[in-house]
Formats: structure tokens, sequence, C-alpha cells
């Protein structure tokens, strides 16, 4: 699993934003591996290592049925020799066909397990307590495994994500790097690594979060630093309605960025970010003088009619 590390990192020439003195790099984590992709690679080294120097054998973890963190824990796992179990959300999905993001975790030899939301809700709730008996109640059921949260977020993870701050030397006053937030987990790790001055943006791609991810970011620095900081904020404006949905705006918006920058974006977490980032320099929250880095935490799903189209072409 040879990671592409440092990530590159682009300036978009764009008139507009120069015309606002405003300067915009990505860096592109998308392309650290192409099965581990971005965050989910950065913030599952770290674990994966733990895993391995504890003597684990198998890593449990949980996600919906499009999860990236779900497709990224089962070829990494397969890639260390560690077998995994993937509990999803939706026991409808039991029996259905697998989409293409279920199926490629389960060609890495993932075991998925479906729960119905309610005991889905009920086992993070559990985890997220204080009580064994949860934790207890997934190793009857699955055996004794190291388990990462849903979203893969822990402090070692935030640490892992952390780690991207170190391949942009020359941070200081006036630099802003920017992420989407799920579970703000690679907030939370930009931020404390981060140069007197420069400061961490998150955008959150659900809607109605504000305060609670807050806390969730705030409560990683508490546990994994001791201290809380004062250099990040989550934007809350450009969830586009809530988790997955991409209103009309936001995908000519995201399209039009792909076609002029030539890069195709991820469409429920990287479009988001950098249609937010557009739209505080417009306001004027992002002033003339701001170097913003937009960290590319993933690439774009498949298109389903070009995998289909190519494989087709190689096989005529
Ligand atoms: C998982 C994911 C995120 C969310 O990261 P958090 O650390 O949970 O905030 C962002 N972007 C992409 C592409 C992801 O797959």
């Amino acid at each position: 699993m040879r990671p592409r590390l440092p990530s590159p990192v682009g300036d978009v020439a764009d008139p507009w934003l120069a015309g606002r003195g405003v300067e915009l790099r990505l860096k592109r984590d998308d392309l650290i591996h192409p099965l581990v992709p971005g965050n989910k690679w950065r913030k599952l080294a770290p674990n994966l290592r733990a895993a391995v120097e504890g003597g684990h054998t198998r890593l449990l973890t949980f996600g919906g049925a499009y999860s990236n963190h779900i497709r990224a824990v089962a070829a990494a796992g397969a890639a260390c020799g560690l077998s995994t179990v993937g509990v999803i959300r939706g026991d409808e999905l039991a029996d259905a066909p697998r989409n293409w993001s279920l199926a490629r975790a389960e060609a890495h030899g993932m075991e998925l397990a479906f729960v119905s939301r309610s005991a889905y809700r009920a086992l993070l709730r559990g985890l997220g307590g204080d009580g064994p008996g949860a934790r207890q109640a997934l190793e009857e059921r699955w055996g004794h495994a190291y388990v990462l949260p849903e979203g893969g977020t822990n402090v070692l993870a935030a640490r892992g994500a952390a780690d991207l701050v170190a391949e942009l030397p020359g941070l200081g006053p006036g630099d802003v790097v920017c992420c989407a937030v799920g579970t703000g987990g690679t907030l939370a790790g930009v931020a404390t690594a981060l140069p007197a001055g420069a400061r961490a943006l998150g955008f959150a791609v659900l809607k109605g979060a504000e305060g609670y991810l807050d806390g969730e970011v705030a409560e990683l620095h508490r546990r994994g630093w001791g201290r809380t900081f004062g250099n990040w904020r989550i934007e809350h404006g450009y969830h586009g309605g809530g988790y997955g949905r991409v209103p009309a705006e936001l995908e000519a918006f995201a399209a039009e960025f792909g076609e002029r920058h030539g890069v195709r974006l991820e469409r429920r977490y990287v479009a988001k970010l950098l249609w937010g980032v557009y739209g505080l320099v417009e306001r004027g929250e992002l002033p003339a003088g701001s170097r913003v880095t937009a960290v590319i935490t993933g690439p774009p799903d498949p298109e389903p009619g070009r995998t289909a189209v190519s494989r087709g072409c190689a096989g005529a």
C-alpha cells in the first residue's frame, strides 16, 4: 500500500479570485492512493499501525451504503492482512443487489453485516458511552476486533490528518486551510498542526449540525491534545440541503469548476467545500490577501456509464 506522499499542491488560476485578491491552491490528497484515497488514507494509517502493533487480526467499523470509509477500510485491511467487518446502516440492503460501493468492499474480503437503522444508532450510542456493553456485544457477534468508529474519526485519525500540514511549508497569517467536514476529524487534526496566524476553516456537509460538530472537534482536541484550539471554525451555510444532497446550483458550480480547472470534483464533500470557498470570497469573508488551501479529501465516485463503455471498448 505505497501512498503518494507528500500529495501534490496545485495553484488554481482564476481571474475572478485574482480580482478579489484571493489565492487558491488545491492540496491533492485525492491522489494519495487509488483504493484508500484522501483523508481516509491519512486517518487510517495510524490506526492500522496501532491495530497491527496491538496484535489485532480483525478490523470492525461502521458506515452507510455508499461510505467512502467502508471501502477504504476494506481495501486497507486486505493490504495489511487484517480481516474486516463492515456494519452497514439499513437492513433493507441485505437482500438488495449490491451497489458499486458495497460490492467493492466485499471484493476486498469485507464481511458486511446489515443492521436496522435503530440498531445501528443504538450500537453507535453504546460505543460512544463509557460502558463496555456495546463493545462486548460486538465481539460476541463478530469476534475480537480493533474497532474504528463511523467515519473513522478518533484521536489517532486526527493525528494522521494533521500530517498534511507539514506538507504545506510557509503557512502563516493570511493562510486559511479549508476542508469539508463530515465527522470533523480532518479539520480537528489540521487545526492542531497550523503555525501561529494560520487558520483552519471547515465546511459542514450535514444539515443542522451547528453546535454538534463544533463540539465533536473540541472534544477531540481535549481528548488528544488536552486543550482546545482557537484557530478554526466550521461554516454551516453550504451543505446544500444535507448529506448527499446536491442542489442544481451546486451541481452547476461543480461542473463548471471541473471543466475550467481540469479536476472532476467529488460531490458529497469536495464540491461543497469549494462552493463554500467561492461563496465566502463573494461575501467578503475571505478577504483580499487570503491564501486559501483547499484540501481535496477524496476523488469523485466512478461514473457507471463511463466504466461500462471503457470495459466494452477494451473487450472489443
Ligand atoms: C470521509 C470524507 C470526508 C469527511 O472527513 P471527516 O474527517 O469525517 O470530517 C471528507 N471528504 C471526503 C472525500 C471523504 O471521503
